[in-house]
């Protein structure tokens, strides 16, 4: 790391220890070209990018809204809970690698129909028929045969 005061490259650590309870690391480190001292502070950056909604409003993520939003396409179906938490775990991963500071509601919706799809199909056709809106009932029924032709995904490792 570069000494802020000199702008030599080299600096080495001469202390690191945890702060803020562990959510950090605190590192004291000296220049080795003109010995002046600083601190680093190192934190895990998990930066959600911002929803883009239909109407062009932008909120920020909201773990609870997704998981609400599941668990009601999941109702009295046979999905163990840590099966849940794993898909979630799976859309927020993707949220935060996408490298983008804001993602379509729509993507989003898209990636929780691919994670559905793999718990189970009947959440997907609930999840999938609230959230594309089907214009009709044909566009639905589209929707379902097109499914019911589909070989299933390969099992997530
Ligand atoms: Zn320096």
């Amino acid at each position: 790391m570069r000494c802020p005061f000199c702008g030599a490259d080299d600096t080495k650590v001469i202390d690191s220890r945890l702060a803020n309870e562990g959510a950090a690391v605190r590192r004291r480190r000296e220049c080795l070209t003109c010995a002046e001292r600083f601190t680093t502070f190192e934190t895990a950056e998990l930066v959600m990018p911002r929803i883009v909604k239909r109407d062009g409003s932008r909120v920020p993520f909201d773990e609870e809204k997704l998981r609400a939003g599941m668990l009601r396409a999941l109702e009295k179906r046979p999905v163990p809970t840590e099966k849940v938490d794993d898909a979630i775990n799976h859309i927020k991963h993707r949220l935060s690698t996408s490298g983008d500071r804001e993602v379509k509601s729509r993507v989003l919706g898209e990636w929780v129909m691919d994670e559905l799809r793999q718990l189970d199909q009947v959440a997907y056709v609930r999840f999938a028929s609230v959230y594309r809106s089907f214009q009709d009932v044909n566009a639905f029924r589209e929707e379902i045969e097109r499914l019911e032709q589909e070989t299933p995904p390969p099992e997530r490792r």
